[in-house]
């Protein structure tokens, strides 16, 4: 997609004149399709908080796998599970505009963007009780709107009322490039393989499972960001809310 230079500019100084509700945008999609860069940026430009659902399933994940209730063989103590998450405290933060994850008072942000976690979240998150568990949160986290959340199952379970629904695709080679890049820059050393058969296999854990699996809304945008900048992400979806809510003012296109 190209988009002139000129008039993203144009548009996006329009920014400071848009008066957006306190509305719930939900976000939904694969595996490193860019939901959280996306949200991120969208959050700050309309002074939204962003809440990352995958976050919360990460840090249960993590709580499992430092009590010792994920066997070898990948086999979960589901008893065991289910009793941790009664006391589990796990919140998110904000710090310096950004919102972090804590495990009590431990930051758990890099942790949970491991491998190791990655490998194990998809089934700990196809647990009912967890679904139920990390949802009620959601919403208490979410409470009085202007939420941005991005996740599997936002658009359909969590709020299937959102107002604005966005679901992101993006080719598989260029997602798990995106993935890989970013976990170099986090310090990690991926291997580019592992991380294409561990996001193939959270695809297809998370669009079988039966407890919300991952789809689309019917009444959401699909937003597929494989040749696009964030830049022309931010002109698509202030083309999107100006359809949906008729909040901007027609451009006035002199040039
Ligand atoms: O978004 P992220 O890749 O960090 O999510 C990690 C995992 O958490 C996903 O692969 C999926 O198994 C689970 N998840 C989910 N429902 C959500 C968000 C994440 O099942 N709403």
């Amino acid at each position: 997609m190209q988009i002139s230079q000129k008039y993203s500019i144009f548009v996006i100084s329009r920014l400071t004149n848009m008066n957006i509700p306190d509305i719930i945008i939900a976000v939904d999609g694969f595996s490193s399709t860019g939901k959280s860069t996306f949200a991120k940026m969208v959050a700050k430009e309309f002074g939204f908080l962003y809440l990352d659902s995958g976050a919360m399933y990460r840090g249960v994940t993590l709580a499992a796998l430092e009590g010792g209730l994920i066997a070898k063989d990948g086999s979960i103590d589901l008893d065991a599970l289910s009793q941790r998450l009664v006391s589990l405290d796990l919140h998110f933060q904000r710090e310096s505009g950004a919102t972090l994850l804590y495990l009590g008072d431990r930051c758990i942000e890099k942790e949970i963007r491991g491998m190791e976690v990655s490998s194990h979240v998809s089934p700990i998150s196809a647990v009912p009780f967890v679904r139920n568990w990390v949802d009620a949160r959601l919403h208490a986290f979410s409470e009085g709107g202007r939420v941005i959340m991005d996740g599997r199952d936002i658009g359909t379970t969590v709020f299937p009322d959102a107002e604005l629904k966005i679901f992101m695709v993006a080719d598989d080679a260029v997602r798990a490039q995106r993935r890989f890049d970013e976990m170099l820059s986090k310090g990690q050393s991926p291997k580019l393989e592992e991380v294409m058969e561990n996001l193939r296999q959270r695809d297809y854990i998370d669009s079988h499972r039966e407890a919300s699996p991952l789809r689309k809304a019917e009444d959401a945008f699909v937003l597929d960001n494989t040749h696009m900048t964030l830049h022309e992400e931010l002109v698509w979806v202030l083309g999107v809310i100006q359809g949906k809510f008729g909040i901007l003012e027609a451009p006035a296109l002199t040039w």
